[in-house]
């Protein structure tokens, strides 16, 4: 099978643009794409993954997904149009990847009206400057998360003691230093729609990050959530390199206010979304989809609020300026690069030799 990235196959336009009529029978409605080509991998737990092919998502009609190294960006706007955004940057050294992937799906020479940002971890703005050199294009934030773009404040750091994984572990060697995107980022409009995005709203859901933000289409239900809910366990290196599918509370280890948090997963299950694309892991749709995050929103402190760590009794406070108060540090005893490291190692050999089923326990905690 292949997603319809209106690839080279598609006939280019004599000045080298396709156009969007002459290819609109290319499209993959999500729907018919389902029935057709019946890609939908239906676990034993029934969550439902949309279609996909390699790194390729294809998560609706005009709507695909890239996954760059461990997270995903999104390109909205139908095959072929001249219309489209980015949303997130993904990780560093994921820029040909992205403009490859838009010329063959939007033609040669064709940059989005904008890049959205839902939050600016490194892992979603990787290749932002990169991409910046190849398209003169203005780029979106919330205002809260303005300090983390334009070099003014570092995000409050991680907590490597929670969630059992080694992502986890790892995440203290995460880049932590804010880029700087200078005048090209913008403050998103206070009134929650994008004039380059028509029938989208964005919606602030803190937590994660101060200034993270939700795309929500009403249309079709669609949710684009960042990592304020993430579709994978993302503090498991095995549960990433797998994409092993769950609904799963915001990654642990990079998210300082909890509060925030739960209250930013209430609101989006509110929204009772049909398809979630996330941040981290493939996306997901369907009824089972909505129960478990449901389930999410309701139990939410004994499903995704770790038990211990740094940011449980209080969170770190941040305004326009930036962080200004971070919990201190609690001691974790006998984590060292030597057993990063070495557990790093385990985890890829446990994770590629042991198989898909076996030795799930072990798994589980790498
Ligand atoms: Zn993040
Ligand atoms: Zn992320």
């Amino acid at each position: 099978m292949s997603i319809d990235l209106r690839s080279s196959e598609s006939e280019p336009s004599p000045s080298g643009q396709s156009s969007p009529s002459s290819t609109a029978d290319q499209r993959t409605p999500f729907k018919t794409y389902k029935k057709t080509l019946n890609p939908i991998r239906e676990l034993g737990n029934k969550l439902k993954t949309v279609p996909s092919n390699g790194r390729y998502y294809d998560v609706a009609q005009d709507i695909l997904g890239i996954k760059t190294g461990l997270s995903n960006v999104f390109l909205v706007g139908a095959p072929g149009s001249s219309q489209w955004v980015l949303v997130d940057a993904g990780m560093p050294g994921s820029a040909n990847l992205i403009v490859s992937t838009a010329a063959r799906r939007f033609g040669a020479n064709v940059p989005p009206s904008a890049i959205i940002l839902t939050h600016g971890h490194f892992d979603h703005v990787g290749s932002i400057i990169s991409l910046c050199r190849r398209w003169d294009v203005p780029i979106y934030a919330h205002t809260l998360e303005m300090p983390y773009l334009t070099g003014r404040s570092s995000y409050p750091p991680p907590d490597p003691s929670v969630g059992n994984g080694l992502m986890s572990l790892l995440s203290s060697m995460y880049p932590k230093k804010p880029i700087d995107l200078g005048h090209r980022v913008r403050v998103l409009p206070p009134n929650g729609l994008i004039s380059q995005l028509p029938g989208w709203r964005w919606m602030p859901t803190p937590g994660h990050t101060p200034g993270h933000i939700s795309l929500f289409r009403n249309d079709d239900r669609c949710l684009i959530a960042g990592d304020a809910i993430v579709s994978v366990r993302a503090e498991s290196l095995v549960a990433n390199l797998l994409l092993t599918p769950e609904m799963h509370g915001p990654p642990m280890y990079f998210t300082p206010d909890w509060h925030a948090s739960r209250e930013s997963v209430r609101a989006i299950a509110a929204l009772q979304p049909e398809i979630v694309a996330t941040g981290h892991g493939i996306p997901l749709y369907g009824e089972e989809m909505q129960m478990r995050l449901g389930k999410l929103a309701r139990n939410f402190e004994l499903e995704a609020v770790p038990d211990h760590g740094r940011y449980l009794r209080g969170p770190a406070i941040a305004d326009e300026s930036g962080v200004i108060h971070v919990p201190p540090s609690q001691p974790q005893p006998g984590v060292s690069g030597a057993m990063i490291l070495g557990g790093l190692a385990m985890g890829l050999a446990l994770g590629w030799m042991a198989g898909p089923r076996r030795h799930r326990e072990w798994r589980d905690l790498l």
